[in-house]
């Protein structure tokens, strides 16, 4: 008979909840211990509190199971029972236990499969992620109400915020600065002219980009030359993602213009950048591998060598280009063909169906609370022109409940936005991975870098060699893909 462990828990604010009970989870479990001819030996059941930080009981059976000979079995409810954020996530991986998630139907072991296992991180990932962002939503929501009606999300320029007929801001093309935008692109495109005097060229022709800076600086012209907000796209959280704002310039003028900057080999407006710069490691001696700039133009990379009193005899420069070419490599390793995506996909909407009727749950106590409230207010103002209260008195209790209120009716926007953003963020991750070589050799080279940097830790180099390791979950996805070549394997900390 398997022996095992069972693990159950609930947080602070989950107390209140119903169905968050640890009595619910441990009745669970041991069910599907008869059921699965499974002895558990031990319970850890854990009931946070505000006040006291960190998990006495998880690190205890964590213990536990270490020093254990014959049982190496968990049995929990679900995967946010078990972890709650990413290093927990690492020292269950580290002593490789076999997860059954009951709830979830899920059994994770060493015969998973590596698809299994990349969900599976996917999982921990966006049930922090879900947490995170329901908090900051929250957080901002309230100082969004706070500055009354100031949008966060400025405008860029060529935009401007408005509200629409439902108050949601929005972004819409400001008729002053647009043609600002439309002609600097233009001028641009040919390809034949630098930024400076592309900056020139506008005040010349009667641009003028603000009033009391009417030519516009280099930098901040590149960086509207840069901007795929222009042509409807906008970043989100280093993504490139559709947005619903109408563009001002055509994907056509856009590509030219960067492909203008190709040519536009004169940086001495803005001090280089070095990509690489402490991302990379040498192999021989550990110290970072820095840039440096060649002939005005030629970006190349070293060790910086100088570890103690012995040098290091990696002291060959590397070419940026190549380097980035090396890199494709990785991105190579952990590209997903559509179908897969697509299977993974369903699998974390199914999930999400899951998480959604929790969160319908509370939108509809929210929502009755809400209502509630308003009705409060009405029947107390009522009492105050019936004189049943004074003014005073009024005003208190009033003013309790519009507080109230207001906390309520930001709680239940945010749990909406969160809804959005879970799945954003999911999708993101996946699109990532969708095709992401053909996508990699096409984006700018900081776009290649910040690619590269969700998708690894520890780059090293060692005889004009890369080596890298993957943060979770892409590693699952890089043992499958090629089990020819021998990565490091994956990193805890990440
Ligand atoms: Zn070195």
């Amino acid at each position: 008979m398997k022996k095992a462990v069972l693990y159950a828990r609930v947080s602070s604010d989950e107390q209140e909840r119903q169905g968050f009970s640890i009595p619910a989870q441990v009745k669970l479990l041991q069910e599907y211990a008869r059921n699965s001819n499974i002895q558990i030996v031990k319970e850890f059941t854990e009931s946070e509190t505000a006040k006291k930080s960190g998990r006495k009981e998880f690190n205890a059976m964590v213990k536990f199971l270490k020093q254990s000979k014959d049982v190496k079995t968990i049995l929990v409810e679900k995967t946010d029972r078990l972890y709650r954020n990413p290093s927990d996530y690492g020292l269950i991986d580290e002593g490789n236990f076999e997860l059954h998630f009951v709830k979830e139907h899920e059994i994770i072991n060493d015969e998973a499969s590596s698809h299994q296992k990349f969900v599976h991180g996917l999982k921990v990932l966006m049930a922090k992620n879900f947490i995170d962002n329901l908090r900051e939503e929250t957080r901002k929501g309230l100082k969004e109400k706070a500055e009354e009606g100031i949008f966060p999300n400025r405008a860029p320029y060529g935009y401007k915020n408005v509200r629409n007929e439902k108050g949601k801001s929005i972004i819409e093309i400001n008729p002053a600065t647009a043609p600002f935008i439309k002609r600097a692109f233009e001028i641009y495109s040919s390809g034949e002219i630098s930024i400076k005097d592309t900056a020139a060229q506008l005040l010349n022709e009667g641009y003028v980009y603000r009033p009391y800076s009417p030519k516009i600086t280099c930098g901040a012209l590149e960086d509207m030359l840069k901007n795929p907000f222009y042509i409807g796209l906008f970043r989100f959280r280093g993504q490139l993602m559709d947005g619903i704002h109408e563009p001002i310039i055509s994907n056509e003028l856009f590509s030219k213009v960067q492909t203008a900057f190709k040519k536009d080999n004169k940086p001495l407006y803005r001090k280089h950048k070095f990509l690489l710069g402490n991302f990379i490691t040498c192999g021989d001696c550990g110290c970072s591998i820095v840039g440096e700039i060649k002939k005005e133009k030629y970006i190349y990379y070293r060790c910086t060598w100088a570890h103690g009193k012995e040098k290091c005899s990696n002291h060959k420069y590397y070419n940026e280009k190549q380097l980035l070419e090396q890199l494709g490599e990785a991105v190579k390793a952990v590209q997903l063909d559509e179908d897969l995506c697509n299977r993974i996909l369903e699998v974390i909407k199914e999930l999400n169906k899951q998480e959604e009727g929790f969160q319908n749950e509370s939108l509809a106590r929210l929502t009755f609370e809400a209502e509630k409230l308003r009705h409060e207010i009405h029947a107390i103002y009522q009492d105050k022109l019936d004189g049943i209260i004074t003014t005073d008195q009024w005003r208190e209790e009033n003013e309790l409940r519009q507080k109230r209120l207001i906390f309520v009716k930001t709680k239940i926007e945010a749990l909406d936005n969160t809804k959005q953003k879970f799945m954003d963020e999911v999708i993101s991750t996946l699109e990532l991975l969708k095709d992401t070589y053909s996508k990699y050799l096409q984006v700018s080279d900081e776009n290649k870098v910040n690619l590269l940097k969700s998708l690894l830790s520890n780059c090293m180099l060692k005889d004009g060699k890369l080596s890298w390791t993957y943060k979770k979950p892409f590693c699952y996805i890089a043992e499958k893909a090629d089990s020819e070549k021998i990565y490091p394997g994956c990193d805890s900390n990440a």
